[in-house]
């Protein structure tokens, strides 16, 4: 048999132009997308243009190179976690090759490490590769032409010996946080215009990425200073590097296993076991405690209506709802299909409550926008119920209180849901609340009241 496939001619070419999922992005995101990479195309040409070009420049470049892509091809088969800008320590040989070399040679270098790693790591969609290629490009390409035409002519000037390398790695600090600066900004801005709902705070300033911005631009810095003086630094850089990255990845796995892919909170197991740890904590120096357990009303039909895509990408917004509006010390997980729990330490049953009557107008408040499975989007509403549950003494552990939230859950629903439910040591029976009233202090050792017939 024989398999003959249509030829492709320009028709062919122009449909699977029109395909491009670039054209999907809204407007906005697409005119930035289609902007970042003109301005790194142009950035280059105007670089070569005025770059004296010099072949004993070329071994340099190509060793910087071949570190890069060793440390693409060695590290290829861990998964990286998602929702988080993506540090893969590139930025140490694009640091490298922007000091070491005149801008031009930065501004093209992400062109086959990133084509390298759409083949032999992970394909993505094309559009996503051309960007992280111009803002690598745009990102390093500032921080050469700052270092060459900026703060190395200045240090070379001014500065006697001894001063002289003291300004040097402080001129490569500044460069390098420059090129680190200037590309996770263009990310940001990408993703903040494709999805609008991820928090800048959790793709740059949790205390993780922190970190490991800092190492890796400490590690970056160290090493184009080291080869700054030898390219044989490099016999040593690389097995570091290496090492770094199969260090970073490890911690992202553990991080990855403490969360739900879908929604970015703590996965059940994780929450049951910090919850626990939490409570007990809290036995050692009483204080009022409560949980909450929210679930989303008539969740299958949001799936039967819209398809299980959608229904993932609400149980996602309803996620980051829930997270904008919570304290740091309040511990949330997703607790099962689309429930979720959240333990609020220091925190009444009556203070509880207002909290997820917050949640709840957060939630059902503003429709979520999904795709109709076609072009358009469309406005889902949905609404939640809580049942909510106060620690009513110290030994109460925490399957205890889940089951009397669960409790509450139930009655919310039996209520007519899109509401919420109280069950407190010093509520005879459950409250659907007018929450006003201030609360009993909580007596130690009293049970919780008994949910009411179910
Ligand atoms: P109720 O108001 O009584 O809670 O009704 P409900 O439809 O929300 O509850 P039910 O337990 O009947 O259905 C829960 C649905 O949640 C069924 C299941 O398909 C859906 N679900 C669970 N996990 C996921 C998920 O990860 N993604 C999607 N899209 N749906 C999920
Ligand atoms: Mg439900
Ligand atoms: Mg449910």
């Amino acid at each position: 048999m024989t398999i003959t496939s249509a030829p492709r001619g320009p028709r062919w070419a122009v449909a699977s132009l029109r395909r491009w999922p670039l054209w999907a992005l809204p407007p906005l995101a697409r005119a930035y997308v289609i902007t970042t990479a003109a301005a790194a195309v142009l950035a280059a040409v105007v670089a070569a243009a005025y770059t004296p070009w010099h072949p004993s420049q070329i071994p340099a470049y190509v060793l910087l190179l071949a570190c890069a892509a060793a440390m693409i091809e060695a590290t290829r088969d861990v998964k990286l976690a998602r929702d988080t800008l993506t540090r893969d320590l590139q930025e140490v040989w694009y640091v490298a090759i922007a000091l070491l070399l005149p801008p031009v040679y930065v501004l093209l270098a992400p062109i086959p490490l990133v084509a390298m790693k759409q083949w032999r790591v992970r394909r993505n969609l094309a559009h996503r590769r051309v960007f992280s290629i111009a803002s690598n490009s745009l990102g390093y390409g500032a921080a050469s032409v700052e270092f060459h035409s900026g703060l190395r002519p200045l240090i070379d000037r001014q500065l006697p010996a001894t001063g002289h390398d003291i300004a040097l790695l402080a001129a490569i600090v500044a460069a390098a946080v420059t090129g680190y600066l200037v590309n996770a900004w263009l990310v940001v801005g990408a993703v903040k215009l494709t999805s609008p709902t991820a928090r800048i705070r959790t793709l740059m300033f949790t205390r993780e990425a922190i970190t490991t911005d800092a190492v890796v631009t400490c590690l970056a810095t160290l090493i184009a200073f080291a080869l700054s003086f030898s390219l044989a630094a490099l016999i040593v850089a690389l097995p570091v590097v290496l090492m770094q990255k199969r260090f970073l990845m490890h911690s992202q796995l553990v991080a990855e296993a403490r969360t739900d892919a879908k929604t970015g909170l703590l996965n059940a197991a994780t929450w049951h076991r910090e919850a626990a740890t939490e409570l007990s904590r809290i036995r050692g120096y009483w204080s009022p405690t409560s949980l909450a357990i929210i679930d989303i009303d008539h969740f299958k039909l949001v799936n039967d209506t819209h398809g299980h895509l959608a229904g993932d990408r609400v149980l996602r917004v309803v996620a980051d709802r829930f997270a904008s509006q919570l304290r740091d010390g309040d511990l949330i997980g997703r607790f099962g299909g689309e429930e979720f729990a959240i333990l609020l330490p220091a925190t009444s049953g009556t203070e509880a409550g207002r909290v997820a009557e917050r949640l709840r107008g957060h939630v059902g408040g503003t429709p979520i926008v999904v795709s109709d499975g076609q072009d358009a989007t469309i406005g889902v509403g949905i609404t939640v119920s809580v049942g909510v549950a106060e620690l009513a003494h110290s030994r109460q552990d925490l399957d205890e209180l889940l089951a009397v939230a669960d409790a509450a859950l139930y009655q919310a629903k039996a209520a007519g849901r899109d509401q919420i439910c109280i069950m407190a040591p010093g509520l005879d029976e459950p409250r659907l609340p007018g929450l006003d009233e201030p609360r009993l202090p909580v007596p130690p050792g009293t049970g919780p009241a008994a949910p009411a017939s179910q």
